[in-house]
């Protein structure tokens, strides 16, 4: 069996090298970042989209939104065209609901199946094979991957049908973005007050207030290092599909559209490539104080 992987960036990359490790044969393809790196450890390259396509049985995507998996599946020398018959695709991107039915529609015309199947757990996770994994589709497709997707992730669910993976996807992005918001709106408040924020981290990491969320980005502010990890950008992009899922469902989300107006402030400031833990900084600014070690 031979597996086609497109996008390399921060999660693709690390996810195509867990699938060499554990055995599998690549067919790789970035159309804008070289993957030397991964053909050193002896994965083939492609040229397009179409071109992987027509060398794979299964195809995974790794791309930023829904405009890039139409572009890469559907758009011109895109895996549409080299497709074959039987093969599956799955799109692991975080992208909008109804965009995987219509990619899933277009290639059901060539006898190709799909899946979505969105991650949690950012670059470390997808380092160490340890990603969560929510995928929509029909069960018959979901189990012939199943043991391909386990190699990259320690959990590993199906949803639903097709789109579900990234119903739950929003929904697991608009708790990550309201989270970091809480955790900085509170350092900064017990900073600008006086406390050490170590000590406060110490304190209510263990109770009722601590997360993973907690764990993973206040270390990360306490060293004023926003290097990404999860750009600014892309949790945009995120909040963008879920308020537009949750506006075409008639479901109200102030929540989300507040941290998303703080999203694009940061944008605003030149901070589109930070790490979406620079949240921090908004509230730094306004406070006039730093939430440093
Ligand atoms: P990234 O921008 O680092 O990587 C995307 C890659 O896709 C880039 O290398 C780009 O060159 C390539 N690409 C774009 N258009 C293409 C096309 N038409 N054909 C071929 N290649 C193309 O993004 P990332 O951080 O790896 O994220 C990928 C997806 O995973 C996004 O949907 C993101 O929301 C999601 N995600 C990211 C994280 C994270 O922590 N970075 C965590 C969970 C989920």
């Amino acid at each position: 069996m031979i597996i086609g992987f497109i996008g390399l960036g921060i999660m693709g990359r690390p996810m195509a090298k867990n699938l060499i490790s554990a055995g599998y044969k690549l067919v790789v393809y970035d159309k804008f970042v070289k993957f030397d790196d991964l053909l050193a450890l002896g994965a083939e390259g492609a040229s397009t989209n179409r071109d992987v396509a027509s060398r794979s049985d299964i195809i995974i995507t790794m791309l930023p939104n829904s405009p890039h998996v139409k572009e890469a599946v559907l758009g011109p020398g895109g895996v549409i065209e080299g497709i074959k018959e039987g093969a599956i695709v799955v799109d692991m991107s975080s992208i909008a609901p109804e965009v995987s039915r219509e990619v899933e529609a277009a290639l059901k015309t060539k006898g190709a199946a799909f899946l979505d199947a969105p991650v949690s757990g950012g670059e470390p996770k997808a380092v160490d094979g340890t990603l969560a994994i929510m995928a929509g589709g029909d069960k018959k497709t979901f189990d012939a991957v199943k043991p391909v997707l386990e190699k990259m992730g320690s959990s590993v669910t199906l949803v639903g049908d097709t789109g579900s993976g990234n119903v739950v996807k929003l929904a697991n992005q608009i708790i990550v973005a309201l989270n970091i918001a809480a955790v900085s709106e509170a350092f900064v408040l017990a900073a600008k007050a006086g406390v050490d924020p170590v000590k406060v981290f110490d304190a209510i990491k263990g109770g009722l207030a601590g997360s993973t969320v907690m764990n993973a980005k206040v270390p990360m502010i306490l060293d004023g290092n926003f290097k990404p990890g999860f750009r600014i950008e892309l949790h945009i992009k995120d909040l963008q599909n879920a308020l537009d899922t949750a506006h075409s469902l008639g479901v109200s989300s102030p929540l989300t559209a507040q941290v998303m107006e703080i999203l694009q402030a940061l944008k605003t400031d030149g901070m589109a490539a930070n790490d979406h833990s620079a949240i921090a900084r908004y509230y730094e600014k306004l406070a006039k104080i730093e939430v440093r070690k």
